[in-house]
């Protein structure tokens, strides 16, 4: 088993790498952490140099890399090195393949930041093509990249960063990078004072593209990443806060890690509350995305956010009020879950500014339409949130019932006909002066109306009789 991952191998370019495994059982990034040596190819198995293709004779010895373990000629193998990273500090032969890297590795060690530096530098120069990459994963390389974050200065951070960045975009490495422990080292790098933009926008691209694999959010979440997040979406401005919004959506667009975000995180929803304050369209539209997945959630986030939106005096509504379409479309969406669950003190408020909303609502945007409407017809289903309703009836008959898409139409019907069950005679009335051809035209659409309707009559009449006369 490999204590920094669950398989023992990676695939990269079609050829099986081995994972380093440690000696002992150090914990992730512990800079002293040591791997085992790989294992030495067979003699049987080179007849020639594996660098310089020369053929090996009596006279021309096979030498083995202490490093690689593979067999090459006296010239291609000729230089001795400690290798720190296999805990061997005395020089041994390494091949003229490995050389560089094995000085690097020994740069690591040193306590010397500018020798640190140069090390992280020319590591992460290697990752760039699969050989290097190789070489760099088999001698313990990402490990000690990794380690070299936590006390490193702000140069080694942002090189590693860097690093961190570039080997996330091969998604194969996902699991071991975890495991390897670069959560810990981006989470770091994200609550970190430095406000160095290119640190925070290499930490947020690595853990965006960890975020793509859904099995790997979980680690996030557990990592405690959430806070680090919200930390950079309020201090930092502009590009770097909308894109640790964008980060934040993709950890909670899966509802079933809902429940340990309201464990652990309890102050989220506060916190994006006061993110809203921020007059970015562009962050605006990120956080309601946010609110609106938690808000398609379970019970409890719907309470948090209606409470939260009541003691802030209704941003929510203030957003409604006017903002871009792409804002009031998330906005429409939340207040139409909250419709759901929202406690009746306040319905009249959200069913006011969601029909405020559909006076001025651009006819052409059918999301929004669908919204509004998918919004008020849950609040309509509550009968005592039809008197509140019944004023505005005349404004969804025209712009929701003879709208020209489908899905407003449908919920313009579902809310005439919660308001039939409290508040018949009006609802009749103003139906019959504007909208009755609309309504029985949508209604009469829906599949299996007719065997309904006749399957209701027929429990006042029936089918066979015998005449009493
Ligand atoms: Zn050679
Ligand atoms: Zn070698």
């Amino acid at each position: 088993m490999n204590p920094f991952g669950s398989s023992d191998n990676v695939t990269i370019d079609g050829t099986a790498v081995k994972l380093p495994v440690a000696i002992g059982n150090p914990a992730a990034l512990s800079p002293s952490a040591t791997f085992q040596k790989p294992n030495w190819m067979p003699d049987t198995e080179a007849d020639s140099c594996l660098n310089c293709d020369i053929k090996f004779s009596q006279f021309r010895r096979k030498h083995h890399c202490r490093n690689c373990g593979k067999i090459f000629c006296s010239k291609c193998c000729l230089e001795k090195i400690p290798l720190p990273h296999f805990g061997i500090n005395e020089p041994e032969k390494v091949c003229k393949n490995c050389k560089l890297i094995v000085e690097l590795m020994n740069k690591a060690k040193s306590s010397d930041m500018d020798q640190k530096y140069e090390a992280v530098i020319g590591l992460s120069s290697l990752l760039k093509n699969s050989a290097g990459l190789s070489k760099v994963i088999e001698c313990g390389g990402i490990n000690t990249i990794l380690s070299m974050a936590i006390n490193g200065n702000n140069k080694i951070k942002s090189a590693v960063a860097s690093a961190v960045h570039c080997l996330a975009q091969s998604m194969m490495l996902n699991s071991f990078l975890v495991e390897a422990g670069c959560l810990k080292v981006l989470k770091n790098f994200l609550s970190s004072e430095c406000n160095c933009t290119e640190l925070l926008s290499d930490s947020l691209s690595a853990l965006n593209l960890l975020c793509m694999d859904s099995d790997i959010r979980i680690e996030v979440l557990k990592e405690g990443m959430i806070e680090a997040l919200l930390n950079v979406v309020v201090s930092s401005s502009g590009i770097t806060s909308v894109f640790a919004s964008r980060v934040l959506q993709l950890l909670v667009c899966n509802f079933e890690y809902h429940d340990f975000i309201l464990q652990n995180h309890r102050r989220i929803i506060p916190e994006l509350f006061a993110a809203l304050l921020n007059e970015d369209y562009q962050l605006q539209a990120c956080i309601t995305k946010i609110l609106m997945h938690f808000s398609a959630g379970s019970v409890p986030f719907r309470e948090m956010i209606i409470q939260e939106d009541v003691s802030r005096d209704f941003p929510l509504l203030f957003l409604l009020k006017g903002s871009s379409q792409g804002v009031l479309v998330h906005v429409a969406c939340i207040v139409a879950n909250l419709a759901v669950s929202v406690n009746q003190n306040y319905v009249h408020h959200y069913i006011t500014g969601m029909c405020e909303l559909l006076t001025f609502a651009n006819q052409e945007n059918e999301e929004l339409l669908a919204q509004i409407g998918r919004g008020l017809a849950n609040f309509a289903e509550s009968p005592s949130s039809s008197l509140h309703m019944i004023h505005h009836l005349p404004t969804i008959i025209s712009n929701l019932l003879k709208s020209s898409f489908e899905v407003p139409k449908v919920h313009a019907c579902r809310i005439v006909v919660y308001l039939f069950s409290s508040e018949l005679p009006s609802a009749l009335d103003i139906l019959s002066q504007s909208g009755l051809d609309e309504f029985i035209e949508t209604v009469f659409d829906l599949p299996g109306l007719t065997d309904i309707l006749n399957g209701l009559f027929l429990r006042k009449v029936s089918r066979l009789s015998v005449c009493q006369k």
